[in-house]
């Protein structure tokens, strides 16, 4: 799974890591068949018809009909009132055959998402989001984990990067990315430093970390000054590249990311600057094929719990 970058990190490979969650998730779903009977069942509620949204749902949708799960799809018209999804949802928190409910956001504004969240029973919430999830997260007691910080421990331990009484900077500290790894990495007894938008000297504070992950949301923000030699980093961010000259700051003369501007009209890059950042750190994701992977395989490891507690297993 090992392989260097050009620029001399190891790479950190959401891809390979990914594909081993899923090879075990359609294990633990065969077994789950076999000694119970339950076929694990995984229900996105899409409301509208935002392009972005809907490549998303038809990935989850893909991604768990290949683990073996009854995967589905509930579309509801953009004009959907709250209630109506409210009674929507309700109606997939009673049924006995939906282990695993998302509701696919952004939802339309005439929809409050914090209310349709409270509404999920939490044990089907495989988001992660729901405030008891949250709770049971922050004191250390089983329950549905946000998928993508899930996924970043899960890339970092897999890749054998020692946690252990390390320094983590984390980058960001929304509900989604950064507060939640921040437990997650205190859980495996890191040493961890939250950074936001208020935080003084942030090159100078993500520096001492020997595990350093970016969650802000700003293209190539982290440079190589950020970076202690020899750290592992993690970038969450996903930014879109437009235009030809940023692209070749970032990635030199890479002629499959200029082709992609030049034809498609963008590329995929991160918080981290590339070049900068990989000249100096010991481990480095990928963008894309780092972080990206890893949320939807986490999202059906979250869906096989939920059917396995269903299962009192
Ligand atoms: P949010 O916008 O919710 O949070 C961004 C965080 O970054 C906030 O805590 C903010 O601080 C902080 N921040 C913003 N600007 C700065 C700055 N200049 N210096 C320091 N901190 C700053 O973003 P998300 O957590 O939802 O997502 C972060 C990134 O990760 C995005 O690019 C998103 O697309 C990506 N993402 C990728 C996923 C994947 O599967 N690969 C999944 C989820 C997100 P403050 O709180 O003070 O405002």
């Amino acid at each position: 799974m090992e392989t260097s970058s050009a620029s001399g990190a190891r790479i950190l490979d959401g891809k390979a890591v990914a594909q081993s969650i899923r090879d075990e998730v359609a294990q633990g779903c065969a077994a789950l068949r076999a000694t119970h009977g339950i076929v694990p069942g995984l229900t996105v509620v899409l409301v509208g018809d935002n392009p972005a949204s809907q490549v998303y749902v038809r990935n989850k949708e893909k991604a768990a009909r290949e683990v073996g799960m009854d995967s589905r799809v509930t579309r509801l018209p953009a004009d959907t009132g709250e209630s109506d999804l409210l009674d929507t949802v309700h109606a997939l928190n009673v049924n006995p055959k939906v282990h695993g409910i998302l509701v696919q956001l952004p939802l339309p504004p005439q929809i409050e998402a914090s209310r349709v969240l409270l509404a999920l029973d939490p044990d089907k919430d495989v988001d992660g989001f729901h405030p008891v999830n949250a709770g049971r997260l922050l004191i250390g007691l089983p329950g549905l984990v946000p998928c993508t910080p899930a996924g970043i421990v899960e890339l970092l331990v897999r890749h054998h990067i020692p946690l252990e009484g390390r320094h983590a900077v984390v980058l960001g500290r929304s509900n989604i990315v950064g507060k939640p790894l921040a437990v997650l990495l205190l859980r495996h007894d890191c040493t961890v430093t939250v950074c936001h938008s208020r935080t003084r000297d942030l090159a100078a504070i993500a520096s001492q970390a020997d595990i350093l992950v970016a969650a802000i949301g700003k293209l190539a923000m982290v440079t190589g000054e950020f970076v202690k030699p020899g750290a592992a980093v993690v970038d969450v961010g996903m930014n879109l590249v437009k235009d030809e000259e940023t692209c070749r700051r970032l990635f030199g003369e890479d002629e499959a990311r200029l082709k992609a501007v030049r034809t498609r009209g963008s590329t995929l890059a991160g918080d981290v600057h590339p070049l900068e950042v990989g000249a100096r750190a010991g481990w480095l994701t990928p963008v894309p094929g780092g972080v990206g992977p890893l949320t939807i395989a986490m999202l059906l490891r979250n869906t096989l719990e939920a059917a396995r507690r269903s299962a009192g297993d």
